[in-house]
């Protein structure tokens, strides 16, 4: 049995050893249609559970022999804040990570408990999903164990946001004729505003799913992003664009990017060679600046 893996590098997270606080089975209280783990019954407990002794034994190990992580990533195979011992392992890591960050990847199921808020207040980096922000859909696409509410989660991200010190990240993930719909898009963009993470991670399936769903094109993702609107988003596709690259001059790209901070990747794949030496001679003229949230760079102008 394996508690800790990597470290693995990760375009979103950096360096990343990843704990796994459901080694033994999946538990988790959602049963996604994209899960990339077979599917199980969802539950709201973990029955079989890891020793934090266990963990922080096999966590120091791992620790004295990789160096230079940007992130412990707490994870599991299902939903980490199931761990009934989350506070206290938390507790110890921070004693032994150094100048490492911890980062939980968590469905955000439980962010409205406030137990739950005041573990994950103690985490560097936070990252929650939501994939959709209205009841039917959010059944449709994440069906959750009985008795969870996604208006329930949206407030509990809410109350997080606001007396959170660390990196708040939302993982959006969209699936063609699930939760990609004008509606779904219109309640993601109120509860997102209403939310106001640090930043916004958007993507699609990229891995084998549990059940019979398909990924979205690149170009829906792009468009859905800007139909977002004013959001610090992420794509996290791993294809990248193939339409036909745009040119801008400099009073398009600062504002541009004056109303959408975007990501070197969307920049490239948008601006053509020209637009990009402009955006690089604004960048070095301070006109243009970077701002980085959970290891990922946005460029914002002025
Ligand atoms: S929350 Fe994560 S582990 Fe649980 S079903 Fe969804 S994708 Fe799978």
């Amino acid at each position: 049995m394996n508690l800790i893996f990597g470290p693995i590098p990760s375009r979103r997270f950096g360096m990343s050893l990843g704990v796994d606080l459901s080694p033994y089975q999946k538990q988790c209280n959602f049963d996604c249609l994209y899960c990339e783990l077979a599917p199980a019954q969802t539950t709201n407990h973990q029955d079989k559970v890891v020793s934090v002794n266990k963990i922080i034994t096999e966590l120091k190990t791992s620790l004295l022999k990789h160096k230079n992580l940007d992130v412990i990533t707490l994870t599991a195979n299902g939903e980490p804040t199931l761990y009934p011992h989350l506070d206290k392992l938390i507790n110890d890591i921070d004693k032994i990570k150094g100048d490492t960050k911890t980062l939980i990847l968590s469905n955000g199921a439980n962010i409205d408990n406030q137990d739950i808020r005041n573990t994950l207040l103690k985490i560097d980096i936070v990252k929650l999903s939501l994939d959709c922000a209205n009841t039917k859909g959010f059944r449709k696409i994440d069906r959750a164990f009985n008795g969870i509410d996604i208006k329930n989660i949206i407030d509990g991200m809410i109350e997080f946001k606001k007396i959170y010190n660390g990196e708040f990240i939302i993982e959006v993930l969209l699936v063609k004729n699930v939760n990609d719909k004008t509606d779904d898009i219109d309640a993601l963009k109120i509860a997102l505003n209403r939310i106001k993470p640090d930043r916004i991670d958007l993507g699609t399936i990229d891995r084998p799913p549990a059940y019979d769903v398909a990924p979205l094109d690149y170009d829906v993702l792009v468009n859905i992003k800007n139909r977002l609107g004013n959001l610090p988003i992420n794509i996290t596709a791993r294809t990248e664009e193939k339409t036909k690259k745009q040119s801008f001059d400099k009073k398009e790209i600062m504002q541009t990017l004056k109303m959408r901070p975007l990501t070197i990747l969307d920049i490239k794949n948008t601006f053509d060679e020209n637009s990009f030496d402009i955006f690089n001679k604004l960048l070095d003229e301070d006109l243009i600046f970077k701002k980085t949230i959970a290891n990922i760079d946005f460029y914002e102008s002025k």
